[in-house]
């Protein structure tokens, strides 16, 4: 099923109540999110991600703009005739009822022709148990149960009706960090299987870009950019966008294009054709560094953080907007730990400039702007 969202917009009273003004959460939202992908909504806390998904489900409904389900429009339909299946952080599971029950429990209100029998509603609790791979658990009570078989619990009493649309919002922020990665690979595992269209709210940007087949960043109600997770890494199209997906993050320089080529303090480090002269950021992705004795950038260099397959250096300059610079280099590179200075070239696929007023892409050499839809 796909869904439609058409210029949404959801705006709410300050919950300070001396404040007049309203509280944009969802500014403007047009998307059309493709039957049967995964979409990870994508920001930090306060940005609108929750909204959205509760503008999707029905339980909230938007100020302006519509919701479409295929070609229906739900935008005044309640989140039940939806068809959603809801899953959030606190798996919300009934205690006094036994897995099986849990599971089952949505089923039970099925009514007039939709009404199913207890054998039929056996079958369905098995088969989405069977999903989530719970099948063994299934007389067992919540409190019988570790964080993760309780998160799959909900997703299977999410999937039992075989909702049109499965929504899950921060399912993975009640578990420790070696569950959270198992979860989050059962999820894409279940939404491969089931094929069933998800949008999933994080502001994790590891979790969206690891399980995501579309990420949408947001900030402060606004969409700043949809694409696969890969290309919106690559490509990212102002300042917030490329720092907030990325570990180690980009490391962002204050910069300028004089003369047609991009300075860092005195280096100049690469050419900027047709850029005239102004003052910039400069974001270089850690894997931009290169090691080169007659490289253009001298950093000063603080230690190495072996990781096994590859090294991190860590350096200052004092042009860098971060603590530290991460450059990733390969294992087998040799660096002698009590050198003071390390000398790189950069990668120009790998920098981004950015203006330094607005915080917008500035596209220099091979780089172009993309619309998701060309990506
Ligand atoms: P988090 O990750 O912290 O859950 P979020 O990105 O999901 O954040 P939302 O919960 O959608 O963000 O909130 C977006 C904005 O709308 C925030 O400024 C929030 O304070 C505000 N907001 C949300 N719900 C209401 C409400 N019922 N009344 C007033 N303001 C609200």
């Amino acid at each position: 099923m796909k869904v439609v969202l058409d210029k949404l917009c959801k705006r709410f009273p300050n919950r300070d109540k001396k404040i007049k003004t309203e509280v944009i959460a969802v500014d403007n939202f047009t998307f059309e999110i493709p039957d049967g992908t995964l979409v990870g909504l994508l920001g930090p806390s306060g940005c609108g991600k929750s909204t959205t998904l509760n503008l999707i489900s029905g339980l909230e409904k938007p100020t302006s703009g519509r919701v479409f389900f295929g070609d229906t429009d739900v935008t005044d339909m309640s989140p039940e005739d939806r068809c959603v299946g809801l899953v959030f952080q606190n798996y919300a599971l009934y205690p006094h009822l036994t897995v099986r029950q849990n599971i089952m429990f949505p089923l039970q209100n099925f009514k007039g022709e939709k009404k199913l029998t207890k054998e039929v509603m056996f079958e369905k609790a098995l088969e989405a148990a069977k999903l989530v791979q719970i099948d063994m658990l299934m007389e067992r009570k919540p409190n019988e149960l570790s964080g993760g078989q309780q998160q799959r619990v909900a997703i299977a009493r999410a999937l039992v009706k075989e909702p049109k649309v499965l929504l899950l919002d921060e399912p993975l922020s009640n578990l420790d960090a070696r569950l959270r990665l198992q979860t989050r690979e059962e999820i894409r595992r279940i939404q491969r299987e089931t094929k069933v269209t998800t949008i999933f709210v994080t502001h994790d940007q590891e979790e969206a870009m690891s399980i995501s087949d579309i990420i949408v960043v947001m900030k402060d109600g606004v969409v700043h950019q949809i694409g696969k997770p890969q290309d919106v890494y690559d490509d990212p199209i102002n300042l917030f966008v490329a720092k907030f997906l990325g570990t180690p993050p980009i490391n962002v320089f204050k910069g300028k294009v004089k003369n047609h080529m991009i300075y860092i303090g005195n280096s100049a480090i690469l050419k900027a054709d047709k850029i005239d002269d102004r003052e910039v950021y400069v974001g270089i992705r850690p894997e931009g560094f290169v090691l080169n004795d007659e490289g253009e950038l001298t950093l000063d260099l603080k230690g190495l953080e072996v990781m096994g397959r590859d090294t991190t250096i860590v350096s200052t300059h004092e042009c860098c907007e971060n603590v530290e610079i991460r450059s990733i280099v390969s294992a087998e590179t040799v660096i002698y730990p009590n050198m003071e200075k390390v000398k790189f070239s950069v990668k120009p696929l790998k920098t981004f400039l950015f203006d330094a007023e607005t915080g917008d892409r500035i596209y220099f050499g091979r780089q172009e702007k993309r619309t998701y839809e060309e990506a």
